[in-house]
């Protein structure tokens, strides 16, 4: 296949090569283990002389495949898929920092992602320290002798707080720190951390590269040397990507720039809806004008993404109302689906937090999170317009 090809054409044309059947849709290899056509071929294969598969845990072509579309989608060098978005971010944390390091990480990151950093790495003997994203000097006075990795994402959930790739790429550049970038809300489809600097990129493929609540997975893609040590770190942990999700996520990867198009026009037009509502105080979108940093998303995202959230009037009462009196949309804890959804964080994800705790991570009691789906966008606003009338 010419290499001339987009990275979008290359995702919707890269597949294992076809068995003798010439099936056009791409073959899966449900398979734990491959066969040698004798011995010195299965000694070349350990001694790392060949390319041949050996045991599913360390490659498997259906999961290359999937592999293979996202290191050029994100214009990476190399790439390893997990399990699920965790083992992605523990993985590259874990396959690189030792006893004595110190991590840099912003302070919105992902619920499981902060369990993991401030419960299990000091266990290690790994430090961190959390800064606030928009804080630049925050950032410079984190830095110590034995930091080694600055960890963020953006944009971040659920204030979908947008955080400068350009300023942070150059920052770990003049530092010599390795940028691990949990690209997870925007996909590569939208913003490319890559181009500013990130030596990693992860994903929970479980969200919008599925996009359709199927199956589990994520993936790293980065520097070479980096994944090299993240590939030997997974190959004897054991976190790696199934064969069948992958087949499943490499399909979906073949439509992913159509989904994103429609799942962000969808979100600007309910955002755009919603922000003069009487009943809502205010609508966070990064391709809304009144975003903080809506300048640093234009730089940087090609569109706002799929997640905006908004505060309803009357706190934690009408957030349980509103959601209560949707129809059409989900009430469950996922992103990035065909299906829309709502969530409120003060009464469910974060309910276990005390009200100072939710505020200072942007947990008001109004909050409510939309990740819009692919509906048609009437049928998406009717709804929720419905349930502000009754969460009154
Ligand atoms: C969901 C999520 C993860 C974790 O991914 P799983 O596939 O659920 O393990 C990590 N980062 C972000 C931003 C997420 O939304």
């Amino acid at each position: 296949m010419s290499d001339n090809l987009d990275p979008i054409s290359q995702a919707i044309r890269i597949q294992t090569p076809r068995t003798a059947q010439g099936e056009h849709s791409t073959p899966l290899y449900l398979t734990s283990s491959f066969c040698f056509d004798d011995a010195d071929a299965m000694r070349a294969a350990f001694a790392e002389e060949s390319d041949d598969n050996i045991y599913s845990r360390f490659s498997n072509p259906t999961v290359d495949e999937f592999t293979k579309k996202m290191v050029m989608l994100e214009g990476a060098e190399a790439g390893f898929s997990t399990a699920s978005g965790m083992a992605a971010v523990v993985g590259s944390i874990m396959a690189l920092l030792k006893n004595g390091d110190h991590l840099i990480v912003s302070s919105s990151i992902f619920g499981n992602t902060n369990t993991f950093i401030k419960k299990y790495m000091p266990n290690f003997g790994i430090t961190y320290t959390m800064v606030q994203a928009g804080d630049e000097s925050a950032w410079e006075a984190a830095v110590q002798p034995n930091t080694k990795m600055v960890y963020l994402e953006t944009p971040t959930n659920p204030q979908v707080e947008v955080l400068d790739l350009e300023w942070i790429g150059k920052f770990t550049k003049k530092h010599n720190l390795i940028l691990n970038v949990d690209n997870c809300f925007a996909t590569p489809i939208l913003q490319k951390p890559i181009d500013f600097g990130a030596d990693l990129v992860i994903h929970s493929a479980t969200k919008w590269i599925d996009g359709q609540g199927r199956v589990l997975g994520g993936v790293v893609v980065g520097r070479a040397d980096l994944i090299r040590e993240i590939y030997l770190f997974c190959r004897v942990t054991g976190p790696s990507l199934s064969p069948f999700n992958a087949w499943v996520l490499s399909k979906s990867l073949e439509t992913l720039d159509v989904r994103m198009e429609r799942h962000c026009a969808n979100a600007l037009k309910v955002a755009q809806t919603l922000e003069n509502h009487p009943q809502v105080l205010s609508v966070r979108y990064p391709y809304l004008p009144s975003h903080p940093q809506y300048a640093i998303a234009k730089k940087q995202m090609t569109a706002g993404g799929g997640v905006f959230c908004f505060e309803i009037k009357g706190g934690v009462e009408a957030g349980r109302k509103f959601l209560n009196a949707l129809n059409m949309l989900s009430v469950t804890a996922n992103l990035g689906d065909t299906r829309s959804i709502c969530s409120h964080p003060a009464s469910t994800t974060h309910s276990k937090l005390t009200e100072d705790e939710r505020l200072a991570v942007g947990i008001t009691p109004g909050l409510i999170r939309v990740s819009t789906g692919l509906e048609k966008v009437d049928d998406i606003i009717a709804d929720i317009l419905q349930a502000l009338e009754k969460a009154v």
